[in-house]
């Protein structure tokens, strides 16, 4: 009886979302049934978990579609895995990060050169955009114009700018606004060492300077 009445609400809720897809639990076939509908039944045919799952995951999975939004280098995942190492591939492609202090270029001040991105090999940041934030990963307070994109990031329940390469969305870190650094835009753009390949002077900044 409880679960009709379930049923019965259920009914009503999908389909004022007009979310018809998984009727299961049509109006002819509930009145065609001789018997309560079983507890395993109505189980598998709730199609209101995974859709009341996404409607409270709602930021989420906007900012997944924003994440898989077209990017140049449209390479797959087995396509990455193949010239990325383990590490490479858990932070550019699963945006993870590196521990704080442990990064091949978080103590790296050369006096010009570009540090690439580490998948695509796109140049991303100038040697002179870095400075010390003392932060414990590499910190820039600007990028080469274009060469990074941001998105909203909510993990974590924090509000944070998620930063990527623009050619292949490859994930580089974060980028925090307002910390009171002495640098021209008083924002840390926070990147992962691993995510980024230094380049030497004569690359495309010396190039540019030309
Ligand atoms: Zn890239």
């Amino acid at each position: 009886m409880r679960i009709q009445t379930f049923s019965a609400a259920l009914r009503t809720f999908t389909t004022s979302f007009g979310h018809r897809s998984t009727p299961l639990v049509t109006k002819a076939t509930a009145r065609r049934l001789p018997f309560p509908i079983s507890r395993s039944t109505t189980l598998k045919a709730v199609p209101g978990i995974p859709f009341l799952g996404s409607l409270f995951s709602s930021s989420a999975k906007s900012e997944n579609q924003e994440n898989n939004m077209s990017y140049p280098d449209q390479r797959n995942n087995e396509e990455w895995r193949a010239i990325l190492s383990p590490e490479q591939f858990r932070i550019l492609r699963e945006k993870g990060t590196e521990r704080p202090g442990t990064g091949e270029y978080d103590s790296h001040y050369p006096s010009q050169g570009v540090y690439n991105c580490a998948g695509c090999n796109t140049p991303l940041y100038k040697a002179s955009h870095k400075f010390k934030s003392g932060c414990g990963w590499p910190a820039y307070f600007d990028s080469i114009p274009g060469a990074v994109t941001r998105h909203t990031d909510s993990s974590f329940g924090m509000e944070r700018t998620e930063i990527v390469c623009s050619n292949c969305g490859g994930h580089l870190g974060h980028v925090f606004k307002g910390e009171g650094y002495p640098t021209p835009t008083d924002e840390r753009h926070c990147v992962n060492s691993v995510s980024l390949r230094f380049q030497e002077g004569e690359g495309q900044e010396a190039k540019a300077k030309a």
